[in-house]
């Protein structure tokens, strides 16, 4: 039985997608105007995961995301770089791909960009006026949160509160409400705009979600994730729009909210100089660490990013593929019975009621890693039969396409001339019996990411993945 957190009520429910087996997920995409970080990767691998598992269980998941391609902070930035905003929009969106291609993220059914969508906007927007949620003033287009009842039910605050945590950019004084946030803005000289019944301008920015899963899910769907920050206003102002056009509620039956990423306990800020991109992580890691990483935490809870915890997680990937590389290439002494390793079944429903219990993986992976132990432990003693490495190989697989940090490809490298000269050293010092030494070498080899191994025929070197 599967239960999900919900943000909207703040409790555990029992999951219920509106039909059997049919899934409609829509997560906040990015805003297109620079390269992505390690706290969008988080978000964005959580969601990954959490596809991947419900359609392991058989759903089938329409995993929808938007891509914010037109915003104040697109414009901006295309203006410093003397580039239009849809050039800059469709360079960083590339971008984005390409990060979400080497995180193995390829869940999302279909991206979908906001200025693809102008016309579901308009429309929406046309709605809202009419039912006398919106209003317009000279700068554009408003929702007028006091019209809405509900308004708050997510965030669980009300209209006076929402006064002090609005946007700067929908700051103007003609606003029925403080909290009042812009539908359409009237576009400013030589901004990029679009025809509208209402005047040329551009949508804002909460508008474009719903615009968008109006189209392509209706009214109401199943479940819309995104990072907790989007809580309020975004999905306020999402929910406000939805139900006050449609009359329906709720919108979406589970919101799900990814918690913050951190660097050393600071939010990460260019100002701090603590930023770090995912190209920039990925230049020194292989982006199966940073999987394994964000994996190993529930997902709603938050995440600090430290030196020492990527490189513990880089001992975790190796203790793994230490074992993996053991029963797979190694002869295995143990006779092969009809008794099968009672642990597994016990470990797989270990797994799924870990999973299906508000996609607990850090309780998930525990269960892995103890399986990996025992396998270990009975492996060292001669105990492992060839039918229970397959087993256990085949649920690491099927556990993989969930998780995708298990099973990584290698990059095939080649051995320098200093490694193999280091290498024939060590044997010397082997021969010699001169063990610390030998150590000593083995070390130095590792780090400069291979591992020695001491085979019959010689000694032999494996890439070391991090
Ligand atoms: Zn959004």
């Amino acid at each position: 039985m599967l239960k999900l957190y919900n943000t909207l009520s703040r409790k555990k429910e029992i999951f219920r997608s509106k039909k059997a087996k049919k899934i409609n997920m829509f997560v906040c995409g990015p805003t297109v105007y620079d390269f992505s970080h390690i706290g969008h990767a988080r978000t964005y691998i959580v969601f990954d995961v959490i596809t991947k598992y419900l359609r392991e269980k058989k759903f089938d998941v329409f995993y929808l995301q938007n891509v914010t391609d037109i915003d104040d902070k697109i414009i901006k930035r295309a203006k410093e770089r003397k580039i239009s905003p849809q050039k800059l929009a469709r360079d960083f969106e590339k971008e984005y791909l390409k990060d979400m291609k080497s995180l193995k993220i390829d869940s999302v059914t279909k991206y979908a960009r906001a200025t693809d969508h102008i016309k579901e906007i308009i429309s929406q927007v046309k709605r809202l006026l009419k039912k006398g949620y919106a209003y317009q003033i000279k700068d554009g287009i408003y929702y007028d949160i006091s019209k809405f009842k509900d308004y708050g039910k997510l965030s669980r605050r009300t209209v006076l509160q929402a006064e002090d945590a609005v946007s700067r950019i929908d700051e103007t004084k003609e606003k029925r409400n403080k909290g009042d946030f812009c539908l359409w803005k009237f576009s400013k000289l030589g901004e990029p705009k679009w025809p509208s019944p209402f005047g040329h301008g551009r949508p804002g920015w909460h508008i474009e979600d719903t615009a968008i899963t109006e189209k392509y899910f209706g009214f109401q769907y199943d479940i819309h994730g995104g990072a907790r920050d989007l809580i309020f206003p975004h999905h306020e102002a999402e929910i406000a729009q939805m139900e006050a056009i449609s009359k329906r509620k709720p919108m979406v039956r589970y919101w799900l909210h990814s918690g913050f990423l951190t660097v050393k306990s600071q939010k990460m800020a260019k100002s701090l100089g603590n930023f770090i991109t995912i190209r920039d992580f990925l230049k020194k890691n292989s982006a199966r660490v940073l999987r394994l990483f964000v994996i190993k935490t529930l997902y709603q809870s938050p995440i600090d990013y430290q030196e020492r915890a990527i490189l513990q997680t880089k001992r975790e990937l190796e203790k793994i593929d230490e074992f993996i590389d053991k029963v797979k290439n190694q002869k295995l002494k143990a006779k092969t019975t009809n008794k099968k390793l009672k642990l597994l079944p016990k470990i797989e429903s270990e797994f799924e009621k870990a999973m299906d219990d508000n996609f607990n993986t850090p309780k998930a992976l525990a269960s892995v890693f103890h399986l990996i132990s025992r396998g270990n432990y009975l492996f060292d003693r001669g105990k492992l039969t060839s039918t229970d490495a397959k087993d256990i190989l085949n649920f690491l697989k099927k556990i993989d396409k969930v998780f995708g940090f298990i099973f990584w490809k290698k990059p095939k490298e080649k051995i320098s001339e200093k490694i193999l000269k280091l290498v024939k050293e060590r044997e010397k010092y082997r021969k010699l019996k001169k063990w610390k030494e030998a150590d000593n070498l083995r070390k130095k080899i590792k780090k400069q990411g291979w591992w020695v191994k001491d085979t019959k025929k010689g000694p032999k070197l494996k890439a070391i993945i991090n």
